[in-house]
């Protein structure tokens, strides 16, 4: 059945432009291939907005994205905007867009990529078909929650870790709902031996899964959890977490997939779903045509995915990453130390994956 989407492209700044090309390059084949019909519109976000509008967040970008079916985002940010304060800064356009997105359920898959197990500093026989997606509350806990002061007389500081039942059974049943289409299981963290907020989260969650008798639950405190990790990361499928555990745990898992450059991430349950890849503009190598696009590549997919329902198309363009990193081929980032490696600018990375998107075969639909 043919798919129609208005897909948003918000290219950014530094290496966004050169890795979101690559990413949309991709979804006009997979769109040619399967006869969908994705519209595209550009529009300004973070330094080149601020340099163009004076803002970091147009209100024509805002309206464009809530009018959007999705949203892809490069990067935003740059040294040269670091003495202006930090609600005028391109940072702020992000956080504002995510805001008014209002997606709350942050999908990180951290994957070890065969062939790029050694760039890990985990031993290749430990990372080794490690696949975890986590599913991180993004709207809520102690980033969100009030009262929050530094009190300068008191010399005190506090912040609030709160949640209601209701926003943590909304995203318990996205990591249940994306378990059925895994390995049916689903890993909650939480620090329940310690913290009220906790109880409430795992009393929220064991109740949940009784609608979700095929997916197995098990629980983790996230201080065993953020050991588990790096000595077993092959145990786990779905991973789900509050805010601020998400935010750790994720960048701690991201060592399983070996480079920073290899990194998609999909915000979902709002208005828009908002994807991007992990990784910053990487003012270091902007412009050099050397980034890694294939994080923006698997953003793209995921947004196949979760956007457009389109899973066959989504597993297409993973296989072909696949296969462009088992024929060798690198960017600079992974070929640190591969004496063999094929060593390709961003462009022709992402003309080998869509090439191989042509000729790779996909096996049954997955989830993510
Ligand atoms: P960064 O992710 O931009 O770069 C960190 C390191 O990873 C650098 O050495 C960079 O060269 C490398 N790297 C990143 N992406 C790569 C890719 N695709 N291919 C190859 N190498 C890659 O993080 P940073 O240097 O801390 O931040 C730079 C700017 O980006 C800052 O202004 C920061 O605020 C911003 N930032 C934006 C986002 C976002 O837009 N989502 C995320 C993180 C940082």
């Amino acid at each position: 059945m043919t798919k129609k989407l208005k897909i948003l492209i918000l290219a950014g700044d530094g290496v966004g432009p050169e890795v979101t090309a690559e990413a949309v390059r991709t979804l006009k084949t997979a769109a040619e291939v399967g006869g969908h019909d994705f519209q595209f519109r550009q529009a300004l976000i973070g330094g080149a907005a601020i340099l163009a509008e004076g803002t970091p967040l147009p209100q024509p970008t805002l309206e464009a994205a809530l009018s959007s079916d999705a949203v892809l985002l490069g990067a935003v940010g740059g040294h040269e905007f670091s003495s202006l304060p930090p609600d005028r800064r391109p940072e702020a356009g992000l956080l504002g867009l995510r805001s008014a997105l209002k997606g709350y359920a942050n999908l990180r898959p951290s994957f070890a990529w065969p062939g790029l197990t050694g760039n890990s500093p985990l031993r290749p026989e430990v990372v080794e078909g490690a696949d975890i997606l986590f599913v991180r509350e993004l709207l809520g806990g102690l980033y969100f929650g009030q009262p929050r002061e530094w009190n300068k007389q008191a010399n005190a500081a506090w912040n609030t870790m709160r949640y209601t039942r209701d926003e943590v059974a909304r995203v318990a049943k996205v990591a249940f709902e994306l378990a059925r289409n895994r390995r049916s299981k689903v890993t909650s963290v939480d620090k329940a031996n310690v913290l009220e907020v906790s109880q409430l989260w795992r009393a929220t969650v064991t109740e949940l899964a009784q609608e979700y008798p095929d997916v197995k639950l098990e629980h983790q405190y996230v201080d065993a959890m953020a050991m588990h990790l790096m000595n077993t990361p092959r145990n786990f499928d779905v991973v789900l977490t509050e805010n601020l555990f998400g935010d750790i745990l994720s960048d701690e898992a991201a060592v399983i997939t070996g480079s920073l450059g290899m990194l998609p991430s999909a915000t979902v349950g709002g208005r828009v779903n908002l994807y991007e890849p992990v990784h910053g503009s990487a003012p270091d190598i902007a412009g050099r045509g050397i980034a890694n696009p294939l994080g923006a590549i698997l953003t793209a997919a995921m947004l196949l995915r979760y956007s457009a329902g389109l899973h066959e198309e989504a597993q297409a363009v993973e296989a072909a990453v696949r296969q462009v990193l088992d024929d060798g081929y690198r960017t600079m980032d992974l070929a640190r130390g591969a004496m063999s490696a094929k060593v390709l600018p961003t462009q022709e990375m992402g003309r080998r994956v869509r090439e191989a998107m042509l000729s790779v075969r996909v096996e049954a639909p997955r989830g993510a």
